[in-house]
């Protein structure tokens, strides 16, 4: 099918963002497009490069498990005249599978959800371009982070720049990358939250919630990390049967053991646990606040739903930035002691009084006007042209390269 359009992402699983962003542009697409594009998500670390470089993944959950060597690595890497240089000899040893991935799926356009995925696939394409091995193709990148982002996300090479907030646009100006370059939509989350949810007493039905509760989400990213029972074990003494908590384990199957076995009945949390959920949707939707780590996604998700977010804890480094974030804009709070997590919610919901319960709304309305449940869709639209158009942008390399002084159509 001549018309058909191949669209090959890259991704890598350190962390379940880049993933998730992934599969949202992927969901956008089949939902306006049908099969006309063919999205390939593909890890192409793992996937297309030799050993060592394979194992980056396994190692990403390593190094952000000792903040310390992460701080390091993340701080080391971070100018651009080591990570160029480094990028480019790491690029020697696997350039050819990339290449090969090139060639595997024939893309008519790459677009990249991971700040690794920028300067070794545009040197590999650059290269493949000019041999005549592969057309002009555009390459985008997609920024998963969502303020405090590495450096690497930049490339100058990068036809477009996709990034989520005013911090990123920034970082991106000071990475070289040009204005017209650079496209802020909002971070892409799944279709789902772009939907109108249905009325929460109907919500709290079907998930099985009482109706009148007060209702905390609390989560902790993909791997349900951070002291997620201790803050149950304090909402309980603070809160007794007076509210409900739904807790996400994520892939923690542990913690979701030793949450079931705990008491249930007056005096206790009314306690809803749960694995990894693809409906977290619903369940913000039928939540009155949330408890989370500062991951991208979940605050992006919280936004569109309209919740005030209670920060607990943060990856280092790149989930940094996103504390001041939700404070600045007066959506939520930081705290990563549980006690003091419990006093919080207790007035943020019951024991505030009036003007608690007015500041409480008036988050609320803050964080609602934040969330960008239609980045995904023009995210998607602005790729689709992208892909459609064979080659009409390039950075500066790509246009010395072939000769040409940028922005000029494919002959
Ligand atoms: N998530 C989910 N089901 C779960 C737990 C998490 O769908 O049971 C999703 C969550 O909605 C979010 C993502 O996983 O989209 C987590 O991304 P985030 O950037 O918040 O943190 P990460 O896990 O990448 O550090």
């Amino acid at each position: 099918d001549a018309d058909k359009k191949r669209i090959l992402i890259g991704m890598s699983n350190t962390g379940g963002g880049h993933k998730a962003s992934a599969e949202a542009i992927q969901a956008a697409f089949q939902e306006r497009y049908g099969s006309k594009y063919e999205i390939y998500i593909v890890d192409l670390w793992k996937e297309h490069t030799p050993p060592p470089f394979n194992s980056l993944p396994d190692s990403y959950s390593f190094l952000v498990k000792n903040s310390f060597l992460w701080r390091l690595t993340y701080g080391l890497t971070n100018p651009r005249l080591i990570h160029v240089p480094y990028l480019s000899s790491v690029g020697c040893f696997v350039a050819r599978g990339v290449g090969e991935a090139l060639d595997k799926y024939q893309p008519d356009l790459v677009v990249s959800v991971h700040p690794l995925m920028q300067h070794i696939p545009l040197r590999v394409m650059r290269q493949r371009i000019s041999s005549g091995a592969m057309p002009p193709t555009n390459f985008a990148t997609v920024v998963t982070d969502f303020t405090t982002c590495h450096n690497t996300w930049f490339s100058r090479d990068a036809t477009r720049c996709f990034v989520p907030t005013d911090f990123c646009r920034g970082l991106a100006l000071e990475n070289g990358l040009e204005a017209e370059q650079i496209i802020m939509h909002g971070l892409p989350i799944r279709p789902s939250f772009s939907r109108p949810p249905p009325p929460r007493a109907a919500l709290r039905r079907s998930l099985g919630m009482s109706p009148c509760l007060p209702a905390v989400l609390l989560v902790g990213g993909g791997e349900g990390m951070g002291a997620l029972e201790d803050t149950v074990e304090q909402l309980e003494a603070r809160l007794g049967d007076k509210c409900q908590v739904v807790v996400i384990c994520g892939r923690n199957r542990r913690l979701q053991e030793r949450l079931r076995a705990r008491p249930q009945g007056p005096g206790h949390l009314l306690l809803h646990v749960c694995g990894f959920v693809d409906n977290i949707h619903e369940w913000m939707g039928a939540c009155d606040t949330i408890i989370t780590k500062a991951g991208p996604g979940t605050i992006a998700e919280a936004l569109i739903c309209g919740l005030p977010i209670l920060l607990n804890g943060n990856v280092p480094c790149q989930e940094e930035g996103n504390i001041p974030y939700v404070l600045e804009n007066r959506v939520g709070a930081f705290e990563t002691r549980p006690d003091r997590i419990a006093a919080i919610i207790a007035s943020w919901l019951l024991e505030g009084g009036r003007e608690m319960r007015q500041q409480f709304e008036e988050m609320k309305r803050r964080s609602k006007a934040l969330g960008r449940p239609e980045a995904v869709y023009r995210i998607m639209e602005d790729l689709k042209a992208l892909a459609d158009e064979p080659f009409f942008d390039f950075g500066p390399a790509t246009a010395a390269l072939l000769g040409r002084n940028g922005k000029t159509p494919a002959a």
